[in-house]
């Protein structure tokens, strides 16, 4: 495994993106919607770094199909979600990388729960991947286009409690069989 991103690194970042997050949204109460599963790790953090009256509900997003690094059939699953309308929201994922997940969750809250407002916060961006016409809100950090696992992201389900971003080496995936 190479390290992309240390655990201090992202640290110092999440509670960077904690503290304008705070500010921006300062004097308004935040529901924060994290996408399953790849968010649970930079949500549980970054709601610890978040100075706010906050609540938390989930979403859920797969593709089905896909391969390590082409997309599958998206499919969205709404049953864990709390009601959003009127609520400043905050959508969080793991990564942006063509931004089609992110895209059509928006799409769908925004017409099925007429929230009061709707960003995204995402721990990674991948710029050279983009395929959707606008960027995450709050990003923590952009990287050029490598497969990454760790910190909530996976490969075969596995590795999503490394602390850190890393770059698995093929045994590594291997092992991951
Ligand atoms: P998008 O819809 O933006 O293309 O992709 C979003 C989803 O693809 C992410 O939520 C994540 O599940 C998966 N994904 C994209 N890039 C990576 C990556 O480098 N590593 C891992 N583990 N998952 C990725
Ligand atoms: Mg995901």
């Amino acid at each position: 495994m190479q390290v992309l991103i240390t655990e201090q690194q992202i640290h110092d970042r999440v509670r960077e993106l904690g503290q304008q997050i705070s500010e921006d949204y300062a004097g308004r109460s935040l529901t924060v919607v994290g996408v399953l599963t790849g968010s649970l790790v930079l949500l549980a953090d970054l709601i610890r770094a978040i100075s706010l009256p906050l609540r938390v509900s989930f979403v859920s997003a797969s593709s089905y199909g896909g391969t390590r690094t082409t997309a599958g059939e998206l499919s969205t699953d709404r049953s864990l979600l709390a009601d959003l309308s009127g609520r400043d929201v905050l959508l969080i994922d793991d990564i942006f990388d063509t931004g089609r997940t992110i895209s059509r969750l928006l799409s769908e809250l925004q017409a099925t729960q007429q929230p009061a407002s709707l960003k995204t916060a995402v721990l990674l961006w991948k710029t050279e991947r983009t395929e959707v016409p606008f960027q995450p809100d709050y990003v923590g950090f952009q990287i050029p286009d490598h497969f990454v696992v760790g910190y909530g992201l996976d490969y075969n389900e596995q590795y999503r409690q490394l602390p850190y971003i890393g770059i698995p080496d093929p045994e590594d995936l291997a092992r991951a069989m």
